[in-house]
């Protein structure tokens, strides 16, 4: 048997960039485990995309 990499679904934070592989891949989670904030799936959004 050769070696493999299997790949598996997980959620990142987009806050704290944690990285974790959810049990119950149904439901998404609400917080970050890590961090717990809500908004750990919706980067900041940056609607104006001037350059500074
Ligand atoms: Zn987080």
């Amino acid at each position: 048997m050769a070696k493999i990499q299997i790949t598996v679904w997980g959620y990142k934070c987009e806050r704290c960039e944690h990285e974790w592989i959810p049990r119950n891949t149904v439901d998404e989670p609400r917080v970050c485990p890590l961090c717990k904030s809500p908004y750990w799936n919706k980067p900041r959004k940056n609607k104006s995309s001037k350059k500074s």
